[in-house]
């Protein structure tokens, strides 16, 4: 499956590895893991990644991120956990100085990229990918290696509880315990440790919570300026979706929150009668059919309008 995806490695020297923007556990997970596997391999290999949120710093070796790449060009670049290029947490002129692109993804997409791509879209995480494409290409998986794919894993299977978990997941998931990570380290560093200007961010996401189409659809909208005057990065306010979605007969969630860019980031979930992706890519975005997302196109209430109206004709 991966055989040209190997040569490509083989013929390769200066390696840089990428994710998305706004990094989560998943990007992060599979964009170290290919990279610690190549360090040990002997190739020069960085990745680039931009500013993540503090939950991570304690993965082992994140810090050596780098933000942008220094050669005029190099051998290859290897993407994960994203198949829209616009998303990808790289410039284009530093895009452009890659003689080669591999593009290993689990998201539904409508223009992928890259010279090898490899696309499966029901595989619940980018690193349960990786950790097969390493082992068909021969290299060993390490406790360090082992410590990112299970955060990757974890974070979006919803700790094996989403839907989308496979059978083969929870078998990866059992070899890579039995390299003696420290998983429950792991997911109580991810998923059960937050700042307390978070459980406030919660509250201010609960309490601009509005609801339509008789509860099936929950929205709220918290500003930029909310996120730092509560002391948070925008990196922090990742994940406040899920709160919304909790509510009984909830059919789609959808949390905004504004950027430092001035832009609006769309956060949708599903409880799995609609398929959230479609909505997210009608307005340029992408995901899953549970989890989506896409940056609002016009001002916040234009968009706001415009989804309202999408999520309606989706709902009928
Ligand atoms: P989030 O709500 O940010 O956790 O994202 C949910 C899912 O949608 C993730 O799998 C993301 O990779 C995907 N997603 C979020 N924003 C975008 C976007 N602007 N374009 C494409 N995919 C996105
Ligand atoms: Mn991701
Ligand atoms: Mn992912």
């Amino acid at each position: 499956m991966f055989k040209k995806a190997k040569e490509m490695i083989e013929k390769a020297n200066k390696i840089y590895v990428v994710g998305h923007i706004n990094p989560d556990g998943d990007a992060i997970g599979s964009s170290f893991a290919v990279y610690f596997a190549l360090k040990n391999m002997g190739k020069d290999v960085n990745v680039i990644m931009p500013k993540y949120s503090e939950s991570f710093a304690f993965l082992p070796g994140i810090a050596n991120a780098v933000e942008s790449v220094e050669e005029e060009c190099y051998d290859l670049l290897i993407a994960v956990d994203s198949s829209v290029k616009t998303r990808l947490a790289i410039s284009e002129k530093d895009y452009n100085k890659a003689k080669q692109v591999i593009m290993l993804d689990h998201h539904k997409t409508s223009e992928p990229f890259g010279d090898f791509q490899y696309i499966n879209s029901e595989i619940p995480a980018a690193s349960q990918i990786i950790y097969d494409f390493l082992t068909e290409i021969g290299c060993e998986i390490d406790k360090t290696i082992a410590t990112y794919l299970y955060a990757g894993i974890v974070t979006d299977t919803g700790s094996f509880n989403y839907s989308s978990t496979k059978p083969s997941t929870l078998l990866i998931a059992a070899k890579l315990l039995e390299l003696n990570i420290d998983f429950s380290e792991i997911c109580k560093k991810l998923n059960d440790t937050i700042k307390e200007a978070k459980l406030r961010l919660i509250a201010l996401t609960i309490d601009n919570m509005e609801v339509y189409f008789d509860g099936k659809f929950r929205y709220s909208y918290v500003s930029y300026e909310d996120i730092k005057r509560l002391g948070l990065d925008e990196e922090d306010a990742e994940g406040m979706t899920n709160y919304l979605r909790m509510v009984e007969g909830t059919e789609i969630a959808v949390a905004v929150r504004g950027k430092s860019n001035g832009t609006n980031k769309v956060s949708m979930r599903s409880n799995g009668k609609v398929d959230v992706s479609k909505i997210a890519i009608s307005f340029d975005g992408g995901g899953h059919a549970r989890a989506a997302g896409y940056t609002m196109p016009k001002d916040l209430e234009t968009s706001k309008k415009e989804l309202l109206d999408a999520v309606g004709v989706m709902l009928k």
